[in-house]
């Protein structure tokens, strides 16, 4: 490793500007692609003047050493492209916010089209949205309360996710621990896209999303649109099966919480494990 970084640093200095920023992880020298170009700017750059950050920072620690270059090799050879923020209308991208577990949130819900749309609406362990969320059409329970069937303690990336199913891999819905590393490490803005009112969040990284306040379904109805976001998160309420965990953000509070009837539709955004 070392002796191949060393022969890369006598390749000719990229002539990019320094200043430039990239919305893609790991375009160091700002050409919009991520490749060995980048390695060998990111070393020039080590060597030549440690106080640079940049688009070289590529693990968000301040400063810019061996361990981007790792990164970024990393990146390149597993391919895992991720952004700031949305690039292009090619949904769903990998947003890297710079979160300590290397999680990458979806900039956009399962079933939008866009990022400030609110997507379809699920039934926790369901993967179809429907009219009328309730014990009757709930499919993973015997028709009534108290009856649901045991889906195991994590649905995430199993067959009752509807975002690993829908969207393939690398996505899957977040665990709690997913989600509660995302309200405590990213700064929340209530803002409002296009006359949809929701949470955006920014992280470490600079980079962020939009979570839609799409309120949720209970029988035919919709409740809290535009006031208060319900996100489905993986786990079973390992104390009552007929619950589950979700997140809920509105223009004051942001919790995960774990004691809702699993038969209400809520949105879901993907994530993907930490790379
Ligand atoms: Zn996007």
């Amino acid at each position: 490793m070392r002796k191949r970084i060393l022969l890369l640093v006598l390749l000719p200095l990229m002539a990019v500007s320094a200043n430039a920023q990239s919305l893609l992880v790991g375009d160091a020298n700002c050409d919009n692609q991520v490749d060995i170009s980048d390695v060998v700017f990111t070393v020039n750059r080590i060597l030549a003047d440690e106080s640079y950050k940049g688009s070289c920072d590529v693990n968000y620690d301040g400063s810019v050493d061996i361990s981007d270059v790792v990164i970024l090799v990393n990146i390149i050879l597993n391919g895992d492209i991720a952004y700031l923020g949305c690039p292009d209308d090619a949904h769903p991208h990998l947003i890297d916010l710079g979160l300590p577990s290397g999680t990458k949130w979806a900039c956009c819900n399962v079933g939008a089209t866009v990022p400030e749309e609110r997507g379809s609406y699920y039934a926790w362990g369901e993967s179809e949205g429907k009219r009328v969320y309730d014990w009757s059409t709930y499919i993973h329970c015997d028709g009534v309360r108290d009856t649901c069937h045991d889906l195991g303690a994590n649905i995430s990336g199993t067959q009752y996710d509807a975002a690993h199913n829908l969207w393939g891999t690398p996505w899957q819905m977040p665990s709690d621990v997913q989600a509660d590393e995302l309200i405590t490490h990213c700064t929340a803005e209530w803002t409002e896209i296009d006359g949809t009112n929701g949470c955006k969040y920014t992280g470490p990284s600079g980079g962020s999303i939009f979570l839609p306040a799409g309120g949720g379904c209970y029988s035919p109805f919709l409740f809290d649109r535009n006031n208060g976001g319900y996100y489905w998160l993986g786990l079973q309420n390992p104390e009552d099966i007929n619950r589950a965990s979700y997140l809920y953000f509105s223009s004051g509070d942001a919790y995960c919480g774990n004691g809702v009837n699993r038969f209400y539709g809520f949105n879901i955004r993907p994530v993907a494990q930490g790379f």
